[in-house]
């Protein structure tokens, strides 16, 4: 058996369990990400052209597997009253909407929320090492999603490093302003989905192919009056006259 061939099997049972961009739904636990991202993949998930990446499907299924592995071990310690993973359908306005869907991993005993949060090893040691650091942002909003459609009033967040399996807990709470805020965000992202009306990138990353009316039209005006034109070479050459 040749090297080549288990690395193939490999990717490729990796790829079919993983498919990590195959949901034609928005996931709770990327609310935090910008709106045009959340829109670009939510689209690309529904027209099918989402573009696999196997790193990316090795990474969400080791993540699968070291949360399962925490969520046994507080199990046999009988600290959970549910362990099996479940998945919860948002609700706006008292209705349903399976359009946006989240991944819960159990139950304390005492009824508050579990989620397990595999990460870098500097981002568990900057909430560890700093009691005034709060958790990242986007790990609070996720949590708040859950909060508010899976109705807990308290989460635990396991924080487990990747690199060296350090543990570290935090505690948080449901927060009504900001869960306001989310429901909010989702059921834009839903409406540009539908109308296909990409939303804003506030991020920087994501590619804008918004047209810039303004620019086009001022050129438009300038060229429809015989405004007088100069040969930019000219300019160039005049520009270099004066700064001599
Ligand atoms: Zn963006």
């Amino acid at each position: 058996m040749d090297l080549q061939t288990i690395r193939y099997k490999l990717n490729n049972i990796t790829d079919e369990r993983g498919l990590s961009s195959e949901r034609k739904y928005l996931s709770m636990s990327q609310i935090g990400d910008c709106p045009r991202g959340l829109y670009d993949q939510l689209v690309a998930s529904i027209d099918g052209t989402a573009r696999r990446s196997i790193g990316k499907e090795h990474q969400f299924a080791l993540d699968k597997e070291i949360k399962a592995a925490v969520r046994e071990r507080l199990r046999v310690v009988e600290l959970l009253r549910a362990w099996e993973t479940f998945e919860i359908v948002a609700s706006f306005n008292g209705a349903l909407d399976d359009r946006v869907r989240g991944h819960l991993d159990g139950e304390f005993e005492d009824g508050a929320l579990l989620h397990v949060k595999p990460t870098r090893v500097e981002t568990l040691d900057a909430i560890r090492n700093n009691p005034r650091y709060n958790i990242p942002r986007r790990h609070f909003e996720q949590v708040q999603m859950y909060l508010r459609h899976g109705e807990y009033d308290c989460a635990r967040i396991v924080y487990i490093a990747r690199e060296n399996g350090d543990l570290w807990l935090s505690e948080i709470h449901a927060d009504e302003r900001t869960q306001d805020r989310l429901d909010e965000k989702a059921q834009n992202v839903l409406i540009a989905v539908e109308r296909r009306e990409p939303p804003v990138c506030i991020c920087r990353r994501h590619s804008t192919e918004i047209p810039r009316p303004p620019r086009r039209a001022e050129r438009i005006l300038v060229d429809a009056a015989p405004a007088p034109k100069i040969d930019p070479r000219a300019w160039q050459k005049l520009k270099h006259v004066r700064h001599r």
